[in-house]
């Protein structure tokens, strides 16, 4: 081993100003852009900045989040922000996990460079923001239909967040799909210039994926919140007749006590509206259910094309 892979990464640069974390980016930009032009002659390519919006309370599934922001660029930044805008009344806000020193010690191994971690009034000073982004119809269904406004508020504190960093990229996790769909949809109708990388979701050896929620629950509960992926695993087999999918889903949840279903549907990838029982094609499952006082999601992808025909 080298003495250089020997170093021990230096812990993140934890900043809650968004004038400071501007300032540390531009130098960061100039530092990584000297050091690829002494690596690379005269071939400059400008360093790539990769954020990861969270807001902490990190377990593994955001730690694969960096670990794929860490493959597509070359200065990295954790957002770790419990967005106020995206909590309707009577939801977790103030209870929601909030553990920035474990996090900033989770990130430190990694050697992410910068945690930008700013408070309520930094992100704004002026109390909700006027001005917002609207995620339209498709935010209205499924978790916007039973979290109004929350899709709003969560666009608009990426679209802040991608002003304030100036990244290139952004990577989100799969587990939370509908979101990665307006997100998408965001990037391209307001010609945002962020590429955005989706991570697969990370789980349990149980199949539970992983969610800061988690901690919410009961052993029984944890055990009984099993169910909703192994529904969505049956699903998966069921397939491509949609029918079917939906019903081997609805038969495992349905029987497990500690689970009370809110949705699941099938929706077209490209709309995220529905799918018919004629559909063909690439589909995906979502699924929501209160596994005693805390709302879990989850998906996965179904592939609904017809079966090839068999050749006698
Ligand atoms: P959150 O802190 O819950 O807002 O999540 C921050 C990011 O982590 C989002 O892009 C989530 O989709 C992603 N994420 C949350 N849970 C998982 C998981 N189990 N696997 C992969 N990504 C996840």
């Amino acid at each position: 081993m080298s003495a250089e892979s020997q170093v021990e990464p230096t812990a993140p640069q934890v900043i809650g100003s968004i004038s400071e974390l501007r300032q540390r980016l531009t130098e960061a930009r100039l530092q990584a852009s000297a050091a690829t032009s002494r690596r690379a002659g005269d071939t400059r390519r400008s360093p790539r900045v990769v954020l990861v919006p969270t807001m902490g309370a990190l377990h593994a599934g955001h730690l694969s989040l960096v670990a794929r922001a860490q493959e597509l660029g070359d200065i990295v930044v954790v957002s770790i922000f419990v967005n106020p805008l995206q909590f309707g009344a009577g939801e977790d806000l103030d209870s929601y996990p909030r553990t920035l020193q474990a996090d900033v010690a989770a990130l430190a191994p990694l050697g992410v460079p910068f945690v930008f971690a700013p408070t309520a009034l930094e992100m704004y000073p002026n109390g909700p923001t006027a001005t917002r982004v609207t995620a339209g119809d498709a935010g209205t269904l499924y978790e916007g239909a039973a979290r109004p406004g929350h899709f709003d508020g969560m666009l608009t504190v990426v679209a802040k967040l991608f002003n304030i960093v100036g990244c290139d990229a952004a990577v989100f996790g799969q587990k939370d799909a509908q979101q990665v769909f307006l997100v998408r949809r965001m990037v391209a109708d307001l010609n945002l210039p962020v590429e955005i990388e989706v991570a697969p979701t990370v789980r349990e050896s149980t199949g539970l994926a992983l969610s800061s929620r988690n901690q919410y629950l009961t052993e029984a509960e944890k055990l009984g919140a099993g169910a909703i992926s192994a529904g969505l695993r049956a699903a998966e087999a069921a397939a491509p007749n949609a029918r079917a999918a939906v019903a081997a889903a609805h038969g495992i949840i349905d029987t497990q006590p500690l689970v009370k279903l809110e949705y699941l549907v099938v929706v077209h990838p490209q709309s995220f509206l529905p799918v018919d029982d004629g559909y063909r094609g690439a589909a995906r499952m979502l699924v929501a259910a209160y596994v005693g006082t805390t709302r879990l999601i989850d998906n996965v992808p179904l592939d609904l094309n017809s079966p090839p025909a068999r050749v006698s």
